[in-house]
């Protein structure tokens, strides 16, 4: 599962941001972001390269936010920082942002470790082992016809089936337990307290972590500097509206952060400029649902959009990003009052611009 697709460099260039470190971590050393919190990287395959995880400075130990993906190259590199940057002192809790593998992947090889909690959301946590139970199974007929209404061929159907079940493989064992964080709750970290903010769309219920005395914001996938988060709708919910929950959950993110924090997203670097980009990503969305909309003068299947929402070429391994996103949008539009789907009787969907 992608996190997102990459912008250009204009459009970066018009978000206004600026990034106070000129260097990441190294397997070997950490970069102190705050009084206590400690920034590292976990490697990732794919052009992403790797995630941003946290260690906030607890009594004796470390509190972690988010682990990296499951597998043999995040637990050695786990061992690493724990010997080194973490000067092999125990993790305390481990908190997960939100149930993506390359978040929650090793939560359960460090819980165990350390014979500490995950915290996370309720709905993340459940998602996640819902998800994760489709390993070894074969795909539902039901998602092979999603995907084959958005106008899919035969050999993309079945790279789809031999892929599916993918999720679970990027998780080392869940934790079976967990300790729910709520929206708005105020849980403190060692010397600080940290408020919980949830927003939904890119997942179910993904809380950031805010730190008013510190002014640092864990962000998660909620906000990324040169990533636009993923927003998808999935063969389990078809009739989903995820964009609108995005696009409302990043306005009430600027209501209710200020913007004098530092981000620490799970991708690219440390920022300064939270309501900026904030406006950015929700200005981005609504310039292509405006494009989506004329562009469906003439009925037109999934697959005949790609190209008003993403400036890149849809190559087989984002077929699925850029089907589920570009879902997301029309299932906005519809929403809205603004566009219609109808099914002919091959079973493809047709979305034209509402009259
Ligand atoms: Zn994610």
């Amino acid at each position: 599962m992608r996190d997102g697709l990459e912008e250009t460099t204009e459009e970066q260039a018009r978000a206004r941001l600026s990034y106070p470190f000129a260097e990441g971590p190294t397997p070997s050393q950490a970069v102190e972001v705050g009084p206590g919190v400690k920034w590292l990287r976990m490697p990732l395959g794919g052009p992403l390269g790797f995630i941003n995880v946290w260690a906030i400075r607890e009594g004796e130990g470390w509190a972690i936010v988010d682990t990296g993906m499951g597998g043999p190259a995040t637990r050695q590199a786990w061992r690493e920082a724990l010997q080194g940057p973490l000067e092999g002192r125990p993790v305390t809790r481990v908190f997960v942002t939100h149930m993506h593998p390359d978040h929650i992947g090793m939560s359960g090889w460090l819980t165990r470790k350390f014979d500490c909690r995950l915290w996370i959301t309720r709905l993340e946590f459940v998602t996640c082992r819902s998800l994760a139970a489709d390993t070894g199974r074969p795909a539902p007929e039901e998602a092979i016809q999603f995907f084959r209404a958005a106008g899919w061929d035969d050999e993309a159907l079945e790279t789809y089936k031999a892929a599916f079940g993918g999720f679970g493989r990027g998780l080392h064992a869940l934790p079976d337990t967990f300790h729910r964080l709520n929206d708005a709750d105020e849980v403190r970290i060692g010397d600080h307290v940290w408020r919980v903010v949830v927003g939904c769309g890119h997942s179910p219920e993904h809380a950031s972590l805010h730190c008013p005395e510190l002014k640092l914001m864990i962000s998660g996938d909620q906000v990324l500097p040169r990533i636009s988060s993923n927003v998808s709708v999935f063969p389990t919910e078809p009739d989903a509206d995820p964009l609108t929950e995005w696009l409302t959950s990043l306005a009430a993110i600027a209501r209710r952060v200020p913007d004098d924090v530092l981000v620490l997203p799970a991708h690219n670097d440390p920022f300064h400029g939270l309501h900026a980009r904030i406006e950015h990503l929700i200005g981005g969305h609504e310039r292509g649902l405006a494009r989506l909309r004329e562009r469906l003068a003439e009925p037109r299947r999934v697959v005949d959009v790609f190209s008003v929402l993403f400036r890149r070429p849809i190559t087989e391994n984002l077929l699925g990003l850029a089907t589920g996103e570009t879902l997301a949008h029309l299932n906005c539009l519809i929403a809205r009052g603004e566009a219609v789907r109808r099914r002919d009787p091959a079973g493809i969907d047709w979305y034209q611009a509402a009259s």
